[in-house]
């Protein structure tokens, strides 16, 4: 067993952390005031490849492991958290759902521009009856021969309206439930989709979450992903994969609320001392530091298992429950360390405590994880 990283590795942490302070910190309280899309931002990200850090360099990707998006995550994720499920998205769901399960003209149609910024994607499953129960598509694809026409709604779309590429799900033989359902990708434009209003939400405000709306969308037989009927299966698998991205989200979340509470107690006084040295403070801090380093363990161990080819499903589900609640733990926390300066906007805890709750809720609830890791568990 070896804990030590690559240097590889560590060019790309730092890279990634270096990107974070110097682009991504500035503006980042405004970002998250105004709502506003990071698009400068994201602009840079597509420069310097964490746009398609899986991605094979035939399509156009930097083509590296689960470990290095992993390590990017992180870092992203201590200063931006509306950056990095962008990243996320982009990476985890869309390019690799489009390399794993697409066919070669798909992959070397839309790749290269999503894997280069150049293209956003977006990931459509949720809709307002079918959340954690996602086989309840309502969401048509009625088969006519060269082309489906697609009918519904799709809900909490992130980058659902900066995206220009869209891997939808849908129903297409209701009688055949979870076998009767179809992935496709859809292009922005197409007659009959609309994007529908901005979400105001709690945290994670600088990324665009829309409602979509499909009213008789004619899309081509081509752009249909893998044989017929596999939609809900490539749904599954590529979420079980983007899991590992949002547990390394909610690390980041917490590490930056952990390092800002860690530096303010070495410098905020009260009753004569720095806070740091009242054991109430020095033992929160242990307990952050203690939970983030069993949080980091297990959401490396599931990028290591994704690498390594062994199933996933149960390690990502683990790594995301985990690390979501220890992000959920540690910010709260992070804001009593600082006090009354822990709830105003320009010390930042305020913001990733509220941007900390969206992991225990996208790509699969809490509880959802629960469903998948007791389930691994009885299955023999
Ligand atoms: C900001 C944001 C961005 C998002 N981005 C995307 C996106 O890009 N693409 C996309 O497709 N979706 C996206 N989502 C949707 C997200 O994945 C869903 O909100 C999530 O899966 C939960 O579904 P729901 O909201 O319908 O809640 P519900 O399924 O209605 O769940 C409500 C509650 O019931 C619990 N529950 C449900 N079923 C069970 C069960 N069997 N056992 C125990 N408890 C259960 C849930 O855990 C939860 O606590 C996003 C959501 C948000 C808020």
């Amino acid at each position: 067993m070896d804990f030590k990283l690559t240097e590889e590795h560590l060019m790309i942490r730092d890279a990634a952390r270096d990107f974070a302070k110097t682009e991504l910190l500035p503006g980042v309280i405004e970002r998250d005031e105004k709502q506003e899309f990071p698009t400068q931002q994201v602009k840079k990200m597509g420069e310097l490849g964490f746009l398609g850090m899986m991605v094979s360099p035939e399509y156009g990707g930097g083509g590296m492991d689960t470990i290095s998006y992993i390590l990017a995550m992180e870092e992203i994720s201590k200063i931006d958290a509306s950056c990095s499920v962008i990243v996320s998205v982009n990476n985890s769901l869309v390019c690799w759902g489009l390399e794993t399960y697409g066919n070669e003209e798909q992959k070397k149609k839309y790749l290269p521009k999503l894997a280069s910024g150049e293209s956003i994607g977006a990931f459509c499953l949720s809709e307002p009856e079918a959340g954690s129960d996602a086989t309840s598509q309502r969401t048509t694809a009625i088969d006519k021969g060269d082309h489906y026409i697609l009918n519904g709604t799709k809900n909490w779309i992130t980058n659902g309206n900066s995206a220009d590429y869209y891997l939808v799900i849908a129903q297409t033989d209701r009688e055949k439930k979870h076998k009767g359902i179809n992935a496709f990708i859809l292009e922005k434009g197409m007659e009959g989709f609309e994007v529908g209003p901005k979400e105001q939400k709690l945290g994670i405000r600088g990324s665009d979450t829309h409602t979509l709306n499909f009213n008789d969308v004619k899309v081509p037989k081509e752009n249909r992903i893998g044989e017929d009927g596999f939609g809900f299966k490539f749904a599954m698998k590529t979420l079980s994969g983007g899991r590992i991205g949002i547990a390394a989200q909610a690390l980041g979340i917490a590490s930056g609320a952990y390092e800002l509470a860690r530096d303010y107690s070495k410098i905020r006084k009260a009753f004569g001392t720095e806070i740091c040295n009242h054991q109430a403070i020095a033992f929160k801090l242990a307990d952050m530091y203690t939970e983030i380093t069993a949080a980091r363990h297990l959401v490396m161990k599931a990028a290591w298992d994704k690498d390594q080819g062994n199933n996933y499903d149960m390690s990502g589900a683990m790594a995301k429950l985990y690390a979501s609640k220890v992000a959920m733990d540690t910010t709260v926390e992070a804001v009593q360390v600082h006090g009354g300066n822990g709830y105003v906007k320009e010390y930042h805890v305020e913001r990733l405590m509220r941007d900390a709750k969206i992991t225990q809720i996208y790509e699969g609830t809490s509880e959802i994880q629960k469903i998948v890791i007791s389930r691994g568990l009885l299955k023999d």
